[in-house]
């Protein structure tokens, strides 16, 4: 298992932002002694076109932006957030950086996302592929970015009512399954399950998943009562899709803001890996 780690990533610091520096340093903790650790250089400009408006791109390097979630912040970390994407996209691993992406859309950023690190990485990789979101929230922007798009299929399972209030209804290739407040691991392996027979009927070659924490029962930004346990049973129901489909495959970090992060991470990854060998 390969994780691409940018060490910059947790350079920068947003005082009391929930989205840290040390969502990744625990992460990074709880992998440590399992994995191989890649670093990743920052994605360019032509990389970042792929997705975003020119506009938008000087925006985020020009630091010429307010927004209250996202605050402006040197334009060198979202550039390599996405750089390591595109990394984790060429070896089937792990991104395992920060900002997340799947809220920036092709002109906009907002809830902690300047640059879509999911969907430059699939455009970049160029191959028939299902993102698979299985952050809380929907990501408004990755269905910004790959609406009509033939060769992409988005499929989200997301908490509503909930931020950002997209992702009700399912549209050409964007599959949305938004479940209520309280939602459990029963209902959510039942809905992932579906969501992955979605997966499978588009034919991929690659599936990309946007993996996010904040479904865990104890994530103080999100009411879903996913437990530490489950998250093994959800790495390990998208795990036996991979093999039997023989899919290549990459996975990006989005949110999560509970101090479990770590522990959730490892158990995805004991599901998704190491319990099938
Ligand atoms: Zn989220």
């Amino acid at each position: 298992m390969k994780v691409v780690f940018p060490k910059d990533c947790i350079k920068y610091c947003i005082e009391g932002h929930p989205e840290s520096p040390k969502r990744v340093e625990l992460i990074y903790n709880a992998l440590m002694d399992k994995v191989e650790f890649v670093d990743a250089k920052p994605a360019k400009k032509e990389d970042i076109l792929l997705c975003h408006t020119e506009e938008h791109y000087n925006k985020v390097l020009n630091k010429d932006y307010f927004d209250w979630d996202t605050p402006v912040i040197e334009p060198y970390y979202p550039l390599l957030s996405a750089g390591s994407a595109i990394k984790a996209a060429e070896i089937n691993g792990f991104s395992l950086s920060r900002p997340p992406g799947h809220h920036a859309g092709s002109d906009f950023l907002e809830g902690f996302c300047y640059f879509n690190n999911i969907c430059i990485a699939t455009k970049k990789l160029g191959k028939r592929t299902a993102i698979l979101d299985l952050d809380v929230h929907h990501g408004n922007g990755t269905e910004d970015i790959v609406f009509g798009d033939e060769d992409i299929l988005y499929v989200s399972i997301h908490q509503h009512p909930l931020y950002p209030g997209t992702g009700l209804k399912s549209e050409e290739n964007c599959i949305n399954f938004p479940l209520p407040p309280l939602t459990d691991e029963d209902l959510y392996l039942k809905t992932l399950k579906k969501a992955l027979e979605h997966v499978v009927a588009f034919e991929p070659e690659v599936l990309a998943i946007s993996l996010g924490f904040d479904t865990y029962i104890g994530d103080p930004l999100a009411n879903f009562a996913l437990k530490e346990e489950s998250y093994e049973k959800i790495g390990k129901l998208v795990g036996d899709v991979v093999e039997e489909y023989n899919f290549n495959y990459f996975i990006v970090l989005e949110g999560g803001y509970s101090d479990k992060i770590g522990d959730l991470a490892l158990k995805f990854f004991e599901g998704f890996v190491w319990s099938r060998k």
